[in-house]
This record gives C-alpha cells, structure tokens and sequence, in this order.
C-alpha cells in the first residue's frame, strides 16, 4: 500500500509518498482501507519537529480517517469487515490507503456523511466537544464566543453550541470564513481582524459579557477575552501560538476560569463519551463536518502549507 512517510522532521517536504507492506491486524486491531485522512494544525506542529511529542522516525502522519473495515484481529466485537467507518487516532497514522487501529479508535459512520466528512471529525469534533461540555461545563441558555469558528474546531464548535442551546457569537477573519459560521448556526458573527470588535461582545450580550470563550489563538487574545468575559465565565484555550500578558484582575474580579486543554490527555472513558455524544449528532444531522479542500495524498506538502495560511473554510483532507 502507499502512506506518507516522514524520515526526518522538517519542512512540509520531508513528507513523502512510499510503498510499504500491506497491515495485518493484531487481537484486537482493526485494518481501515482509507478513503479520506484529516489534516490539522498539529500535524504540521508535530512533522516541524517543534512540538513536545516527538514521534518514533520513520512514521506516518495523522490522526484523522475515514474509510472501509478491510480485516479485523482476533477478539474484535464492535466492527465487521465492510463497515463504514471514522478512525479517533490510529497505530499506524493515517496519511495512507490503510491505518492500523485499535477497536476503540473506530467508530461507525452513519451513511449520511461522506468519508471526507469522516476524516473530519476526531480531532475537531472530539476537540469542540471535550472544550464546550467535558471542561466548560456549558449549558443550554448560556452565550458562548467561538473565537476563530471559520475553521476545523471552530465549526464543529458553532454546530455543536448551537444544537445545545447556546446563544453563539463566532468570528472569522475573511467575508467568506464570515458567512460559513453564519450558515453553520451562529447567532452573530464577528471579523477578527476589524478593530473594537469585541467591544460588540458585549453590546450582543446586554453589557453582561459571555458565559464560554473558546479560543484558537490564545497569544494573541486571552488578555481581551479576559474582558468580555461574564461572572463565572470560563475560557477554554484550545489554540495558542506564542506567549500573552494577560491581568489577573479581570479573572479574580469575574471568579473566572482559564481553562487549558489538550486533546492527548483525554481519557478512555471521555473519549468514549465524547464519540458516543458525536455519533448522534453525525446521525440526526445536528453535526456536519465542511470540507472546504480535497487533495492528493501525494499532496500533503500542499495541505500542511494550506492548512497554517489565514482565510480558513471548513477542513482540508487527503484522498488516497
Ligand atoms: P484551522 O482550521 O486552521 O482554523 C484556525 C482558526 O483560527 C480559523 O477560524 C481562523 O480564522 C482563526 N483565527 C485566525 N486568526 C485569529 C484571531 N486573531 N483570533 C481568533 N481566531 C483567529 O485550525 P483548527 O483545526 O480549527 O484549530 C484551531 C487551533 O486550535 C489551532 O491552533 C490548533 O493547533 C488548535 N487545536 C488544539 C487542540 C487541543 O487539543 N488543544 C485540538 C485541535 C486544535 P480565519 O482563518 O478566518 O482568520
């Protein structure tokens, strides 16, 4: 079979398309013949070599995919060969035409989605999810500002809010990024890059301020977020590309939570609860992934430029 394969860390180009032995399950692995791979920004953190978790050289990006059960290992109860399934993580990465999981790691695609949806789901959807409910603790009749809602987590983030009963106030930097979080369920949508914007948080919301802050750029906005945070409120850094100074004193004042998070550090149990929430979604149509580029496995290079540049729409994913 053909996967990427990265043999030193590096710029996007150390990424390249080789041929390698066909995988065998072991007892309780699964063998996903993929059909669409997920790209996110911490595929290129990790293959950069700047990321704390250092993989094993050689190795196989990708976290994210969807695609068919081709063979199952002794013991597996959950999944059959010829199902449709989304992979949560793999043994093997998933930038390839199969991945090595274990049974946990697979979960059924209803026929609704699409394998390119498919490949759109763990890490932004497990992500949106485990910020929103597992850590904010948010609740129906709360207002939460999804603060970069054009991308992977972002969408997933407004749809999810939405379905929930949250008033959601989402940004984009780009008209176009604008009016895709505004189709996706936002309430009111903002331009992160006009100047005073936030200001309108807190206009939208009757002076009060917001109950939940997810926030993909923390660098750069923790310290306002701070601002335009309601009593009680919670902020959940899930992106961050830098250092920021923020004043304890907006925190202390609103007996405010920053809470940090890092999708590795889930547990079993969450995880599961986290797929079988997202499952129901995915089945009813409450949650649907926007795919706004497919590209060429051999493409991958391409993709994680893509994937770090302003102007994001939905995810980027890989077909095989
Ligand atoms: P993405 O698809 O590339 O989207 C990035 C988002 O950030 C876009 O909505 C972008 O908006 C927005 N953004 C850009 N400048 C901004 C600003 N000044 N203020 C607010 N938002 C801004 O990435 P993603 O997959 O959604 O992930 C978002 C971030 O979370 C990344 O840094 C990623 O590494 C991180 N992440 C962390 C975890 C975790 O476990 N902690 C899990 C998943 C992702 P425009 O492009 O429209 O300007």
């Amino acid at each position: 079979m053909k996967a990427i394969r990265v043999h030193e860390l590096g710029d996007p180009e150390v990424m390249r398309l080789e041929e390698v032995p066909d995988l065998q399950p072991g007892a309780g692995q699964v063998v996903v013949r993929v059909k669409a791979a997920g790209v996110n920004p911490v595929d290129t953190y990790i293959r950069s070599g700047l990321y704390p978790r250092k993989p094993t050289l050689p190795y196989t990006p990708g976290n994210d995919a969807a695609g068919v059960v081709e063979s199952i290992g002794k013991d597996v109860t959950r999944v059959a060969v010829g199902d449709r399934v989304y992979v949560a993580g793999t043994i093997s990465g998933a930038y390839a035409e199969q991945a090595l999981c274990n049974e946990s790691q697979v979960h059924p695609l209803p026929q609704r989605v699409s394998f390119a949806q498919g490949a759109a789901i763990q890490v932004p959807y497990a992500t949106a999810y485990r910020a929103l409910f597992q850590l904010a603790r948010a609740a129906s009749g709360e207002s939460v500002l999804v603060h970069g809602a054009s991308g992977g987590v972002g969408v997933a983030a407004v749809q999810l809010a939405r379905a929930a009963g949250l008033t959601v106030i989402g940004t984009a930097g780009t008209e176009r990024g604008r009016g895709l979080v505004a189709e996706q369920g936002a309430h009111h949508v903002l331009d992160h890059h006009a100047a005073g914007y936030l200001e309108q948080v807190l206009t939208l919301t009757g002076g009060r301020g917001v109950d939940v802050v997810l926030e993909m750029l923390a660098n750069v906005n923790l310290g306002r977020d701070l601002k335009v945070l309601a009593q009680g409120g919670r902020i959940v850094v899930i992106g961050s590309r830098g250092t920021v100074e923020i004043d304890p004193r907006d925190a202390m004042s609103r007996d405010a939570a920053i809470l940090g998070m890092s999708l590795f550090n889930i547990s079993g149990h969450d995880s599961a609860r986290v797929h079988a929430a997202l499952g129901v979604g995915l089945e009813n149509g409450t949650l649907h992934p926007i795919i706004g580029q497919e590209m060429r496995l051999v493409d991958a290079p391409r993709a994680h430029r893509a994937v770090m540049e302003p102007g994001a729409y939905g995810k980027i994913v890989l077909i095989p």
